[in-house]
């Protein structure tokens, strides 16, 4: 899987001379133009019941088809992070929540149409008021609640998702 893609084309003037690669900024040697591939933002969500079981998403498509996603997803120019993720819970399950925290952050990298994105995931918990999911089939297969414990750190889809779980432990230990 390489680590990034080669495009040679630069968008500006449309000469063979742009040199994309793993550093930036990307630079044209014909007309300097120069392409800053920056970390793009994800938000997740830890959504928990009155038994303290977490909402788990079954991704619906690739990468990590059919393993176990969280509520979350890209976030839009302009957008808080707090804003986002609401929208995107909203969107994949349709569950009314509250007391939205911030968790943390992972870097974390997602495969799609050939090129790895790099993302910086932003983490939060929240309280489910509702059991009642409105899933997005596109997004989402089914949802599963689960205790902490009985997660297998090979069903999720993402390392990022791994490392948030880690830091969710003592999270729930300081009673927030
Ligand atoms: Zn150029």
């Amino acid at each position: 899987m390489p680590e990034f893609i080669d495009l040679p084309f630069c968008p500006h003037c449309g000469n063979r001379t742009f040199n994309s690669g793993p550093f930036k900024p990307w630079i044209c040697d014909s007309c300097n133009f120069r392409l800053y591939p920056n970390v793009a933002s994800a938000a997740a969500v830890f959504i928990y019941d009155e038994e303290s079981r977490i909402l788990f998403t079954e991704r619906a498509h690739e990468p990590s088809l059919g393993k176990l996603g969280l509520p979350g997803g890209f976030l839009d120019a302009g957008e808080t992070a707090e804003s986002g993720i609401l929208r995107e819970i909203r969107e994949e399950v349709g569950i009314p929540v509250t007391n939205l925290i911030y968790l943390g952050s992972f870097p974390n990298k997602y495969f799609y149409g050939g090129i790895h994105y790099d993302t910086l995931d932003l983490f939060f918990t929240a309280r489910a008021l509702s059991k009642e999911v409105k899933i997005d089939p596109t997004e989402v297969a089914a949802v599963h609640w689960k205790h902490r414990e009985n997660i297998q750190e090979e069903d999720l889809a993402f390392p990022s998702f791994i490392q948030a779980l880690g830091v969710l432990k003592d999270f729930k230990k300081k009673g927030v």
